[in-house]
């Protein structure tokens, strides 16, 4: 907390200075977006993680039936029921639905090593093997099916869901005002914000509250030591609010100091993949999810906390070693594995038409997704095109005749393979063409 601490203070300097003044309008934070999270150390130097797609499963993993469905479908894709074992574990990483239905299967789902018959219940299997004889000389654990998956939960879903529960919390309290406070006025946009239906708003939002609430709870600290003419520090403010008698600055203090600031050292963990700063802050955080009554986090915490006591060393190690990857390599910019999946699905649905995708489209588009990659950012490049973001592209001159025939034997090839009769409207390859039908005067 001190390192946090004085971060944010190297950040504010000027806002400090002025604390007391009516007007401190002027001032200006100075932590760069990518050194926020630097308080934290980052365990690899920069590295750029393959990232790699398999074919995609159809399969939403909401109950035990279809858990098992996926299961199957990563051991083969992975290798796992491949008798050369060039892969002796497959960590998976995913929400906290899936991730407890599918604990729960790798316990009790058990195949019988004798005669092969497949149990999803504990209690038959065992039945089977007393009544059979079977399975003389394994325990329960080595003939249980998917015994050499270790699910993780996904760190940018549990993300969303520490968002999620502080702002039930705060809601009354605080985050109402907020919303209102930062231009959300209709009762359709005060919903959408108390569900946290936007998460990088809600993220932001909590992060002002975070940081505005500390410095409101300092305050009167502050001014009782300027009194004194001794200077603030971390652990005279600690017996200050050992003394401090009224219940809402106790109450405010331990929303700022415990989870909001769980929640800042779990996001800063995530970026720079430190996986102590990731445990300590879903440590701090846990007693929300079971205070609001959230089975499947609750359990995906429990269980969570378990794999890592349990799991042997080497494994521990990998985990703690892979909790979030860089796609860019950047090393504050990581992400947990689901949110790194996420891109990619979104970068997919850019190649898709308009509507409800088929599985075939799905497939043609995943296995095909390094190379549209690179036909796209060719086209970039025959027209000097920067992409702004995923999203945004401006369009700054206009194209002779060979490039323009060049693009749209590109866009055929696109076509072709993504089987695709015609390009999405909402495509960016298809604003460009758009641009150029235009005259190279529409900017978007
Ligand atoms: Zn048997």
């Amino acid at each position: 907390m001190e390192i946090v601490w004085k971060q944010h203070e190297h950040g504010t300097d000027q806002l400090t200075d002025l604390l007391d003044k009516d007007d401190y309008q002027g001032a200006t934070f100075e932590i760069k977006k990518e050194e926020r999270y630097n308080f934290v150390s980052s365990k690899h130097p920069e590295e750029k993680v393959n990232v790699t797609v398999g074919d995609p499963c159809f399969e939403n993993p909401c109950s035990y039936e279809s858990v098992e469905k996926v299961f199957d479908h990563i051991r083969d894709l992975t290798g796992l029921t491949d008798n050369s074992k060039v892969r002796q574990w497959t960590m998976l990483g995913c929400d906290g639905l899936p991730y407890t239905l599918g604990s729960r299967t790798i316990e009790n789902v058990s195949v019988c090593q004798d005669c092969k018959m497949e149990f999803d219940e504990e209690a038959n299997f065992k039945d089977h093997i007393k009544q059979n004889d079977h399975c003389k000389e394994l325990s329960a654990n080595d003939c249980r099916k998917y015994n050499n998956i270790v699910m993780i939960p996904g760190l940018g879903h549990y993300e969303i869901n520490m968002v999620k529960v502080l702002i039930k919390l705060l809601w009354d309290i605080a985050v109402f005002d907020l919303a209102k406070m930062l231009g959300f006025h209709s009762p359709k946009a005060l919903q959408s914000f108390q569900n946290a239906g936007d998460h990088h708003k809600s993220w932001q939002s909590l992060m002002i509250f975070m940081h505005s609430m500390a410095q409101e709870l300092l305050v009167p600290y502050c001014r009782q030591e300027v009194k004194k003419n001794a200077n603030p520090s971390l652990t005279g403010y600690f017996s200050y609010l050992n003394g401090a008698t009224s219940s809402n600055y106790k109450f405010m203090s331990e929303v700022v100091f415990t989870y909001c600031l769980a929640l800042h050292v779990f996001r800063a963990g995530i970026r720079r993949d430190n996986s102590t700063a990731i445990q300590a802050g879903k440590v701090k955080f846990s007693p929300l999810f079971f205070g609001f009554n959230m089975p499947f986090y609750m359990e995906t915490f429990i269980r969570d906390s378990f794999v890592r006591v349990q799991c042997p060393p080497e494994v521990l190690a990998f985990i703690g070693a892979n909790e979030s990857y860089s796609a860019s390599g950047h090393d504050s910019k990581r992400e947990g594995g689901d949110f790194v999946l996420e891109n990619i699905n979104r970068k997919s649905k850019m190649w898709m038409p308009s509507g409800l995708p088929d599985k075939k489209k799905w497939l043609e588009v995943y296995c095909n997704i390094d190379r549209l990659d690179e036909v796209q950012d060719h086209m970039y490049n025959i027209q000097h095109l920067q992409p702004a973001d995923d999203e945004c592209v401006h369009a700054n001159r206009k194209l002779d005749k060979d490039q323009l025939i060049l693009l749209q034997s590109l866009e055929e090839d696109i076509s072709y393979i993504c089987g695709m009769d015609f390009f999405p409207d909402d495509h960016p390859l298809q604003k460009i063409n758009q641009v150029h039908l235009a005259g190279g005067k529409a900017k978007y």
